[in-house]
């Protein structure tokens, strides 16, 4: 029986990840299977979900929106940087039968930013957009590269200062954002998915190296036609973060580190 391995969501039908382990696979010259789990949403049929796949014999399990909380206070075990999200995207079986818990998603941004796009963060001010799931997951990674400044903004004031009080970075309202200027801006609303804008002040991308958008389209997302639009030099999506973070796990899992770059540009070409 070769490896199993799946991806535990809700939806969980448009995920890639199926198609990017099967690559990190070719590469490693192993068979696995990799599959979609829908589960419904609700913390005990996930909870009941996941015993069932490891008991069954599962090898590793990603875990997706709505579940990574859920997935982090359940877990027998954690990663400091889960522990630091609070959120739990990776889970592998411990010899015990204990799961432990992972976050791979601030390693795939930092990767993406830092390796792929040739951006340094050293000394950079930094605008992280959205105060969910994905931006927990990234303020401490992108601490550790040292930038000048991290500043939170949300939708949600509260939710900002919660998050920017936690890691001890800025916050600001989107209005309070009016003529400040940003080295990087990044996008980790999930307005993306519904072609939204976050409400933000546009002269915040004048002169900026990059915005990145943690969503990933086929075409230009509409957060990247209004930072172009606005002046920012460099636009991305969160492709690159995706394929990185899927790496990071398999590497968790198996030991082997895949090739990032020549998988982004498979799916890219929408080979996979
Ligand atoms: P959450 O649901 O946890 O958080 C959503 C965030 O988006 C909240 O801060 C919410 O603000 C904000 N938001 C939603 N709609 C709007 C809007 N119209 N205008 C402004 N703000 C809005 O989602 P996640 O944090 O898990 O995911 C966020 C995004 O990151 C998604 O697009 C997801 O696809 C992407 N992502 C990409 C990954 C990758 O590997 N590339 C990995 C993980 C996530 P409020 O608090 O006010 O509701």
């Amino acid at each position: 029986m070769p490896p199993r391995y799946t991806v535990f969501g809700h939806p969980v039908a448009h995920s890639r990840s199926p198609d990017i382990h099967r690559c990190f696979a070719e590469q490693e010259g192993v068979g696995l299977v990799y599959t979609r789990t829908l589960v419904d949403k609700d913390k005990t049929a996930f909870v009941t979900a996941v015993k069932r796949f490891f008991d069954e014999g599962g090898s590793g399990a990603n875990v997706t929106l709505p579940f990574k909380h859920d997935a982090f206070e359940w877990v027998q075990e954690c990663s400091e940087r889960a522990l630091s999200a609070r959120s739990v995207n990776t889970l592998i079986p411990l010899a015990n039968g204990g799961l432990r818990g992972d976050n791979t998603d601030g390693a795939g941004l930092v990767w993406d930013l830092s390796e792929n796009l040739n951006i340094c963060l050293n000394n950079k001010k930094i605008l992280l957009l959205g105060a969910g799931g994905a931006a927990c997951g990234v303020v401490s990674p992108l601490l550790e590269r040292l930038p000048e400044s991290i500043t939170v903004a949300n939708r949600t004031a509260a939710k900002a200062r919660e998050l920017a009080q936690r890691f001890g970075v800025e916050y600001a309202d989107f209005g309070q954002l009016a003529q400040r200027r940003f080295d990087i801006v990044i996008n980790a609303t999930s307005g993306s998915v519904s072609g939204e804008v976050p409400a933000v002040p546009a002269d915040i991308f004048s002169g900026s190296l990059l915005a990145y958008d943690m969503y990933y389209a086929d075409t230009e997302t509409a957060f990247m036609r209004f930072a172009r639009e606005n002046g920012a030099r460099q636009c991305a999506d969160g492709l690159g973060m995706l394929v990185g973070q899927a790496a990071e796990s398999y590497r968790l899992w198996r030991g082997f580190s895949p090739d990032v770059r020549s998988v982004i540009e498979e799916i890219r070409r929408g080979r996979k």
